[in-house]
C-alpha cells in the first residue's frame, strides 16, 4: 500500500489544481460511490524517485457552508487517521478565514506531518501578504503558486521526507 498524501482545506483554495499538477499524466480514478468516498479523488505520483497516492478532497459536495463545513472537517478527520502527510492549503487571494481556523485547531492535534501550504502566491507582493500565515503556527509553511507551479518543487522535497 502507497503512503498517502491528503489535500485539505476550504473550497476554492486551489487543492484540485494542485492534485492535478501533482498527478500530471498519471490516471486519476474519480469515485463515484455516494457519501465520502465520492467527495475524494485519487492519483499516484512520483518526486526524488518516492512513489505516493495523492488524495484531492472536497469539492464534490453541494450544498450550504454548513455542510461544506461538515464535509472539510469529516475529510480532515479520515487525513488524520490515513495519510503519512496531510498537505493543508490555504489561499493568500482570499486570506485566512475562520474556516482556516478551524481546519487548523484541528490538525494541530495530530502527530502527523502537516505541510501548511499558502497558494496563490503568485507575485511578490502577495508573497508579503502571505506571511499572515505564519500566525496559524506550523513549522512547515510553505509558499507557492499552483497555476505557475512555482514553490511546488521545494513543498515536495519537503513532504517525500516523510514518505
Ligand atoms: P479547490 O476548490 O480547492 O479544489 O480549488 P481549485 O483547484 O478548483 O481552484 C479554485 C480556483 O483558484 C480556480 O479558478 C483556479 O484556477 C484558481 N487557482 C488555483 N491555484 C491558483 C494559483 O496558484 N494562483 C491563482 N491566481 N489562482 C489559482
Ligand atoms: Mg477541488
Amino acid at each position: 500500500m502507497m503512503d498517502i498524501v491528503a489535500i485539505v482545506g476550504r473550497p476554492n483554495v486551489g487543492k484540485s489544481t494542485l492534485f492535478n499538477r501533482l498527478i500530471g499524466t498519471k490516471q486519476s480514478i474519480v469515485d463515484d460511490q455516494s457519501g465520502v468516498t465520492r467527495d475524494r479523488q485519487y492519483g499516484e505520483s512520483t518526486w526524488n524517485g518516492k512513489d505516493f497516492a495523492v488524495v484531492d478532497t472536497g469539492g464534490f459536495v453541494r450544498g450550504s457552508d454548513d455542510i461544506f463545513e461538515a464535509a472539510i472537517r469529516l475529510q480532515v478527520e479520515i487525513a488524520i487517521d490515513e495519510a503519512a502527510v496531510i498537505i493543508f492549503m490555504v489561499d493568500v487571494a482570499t486570506g485566512l478565514t475562520d474556516l482556516d481556523e478551524a481546519v487548523a485547531r484541528m490538525l494541530r492535534k495530530t502527530n502527523k506531518p502537516v505541510m501548511l501550504v499558502v497558494n496563490k502566491v503568485d507575485n511578490h507582493s502577495r508573497l508579503l501578504e502571505a506571511n499572515e500565515f505564519w500566525s496559524l503556527g506550523f513549522e512547515h509553511t510553505h509558499f507557492l503558486s499552483s497555476v505557475t507551479g512555482s514553490g511546488t518543487g521545494d513543498m515536495l522535497d519537503a513532504v517525500v521526507e516523510y514518505i
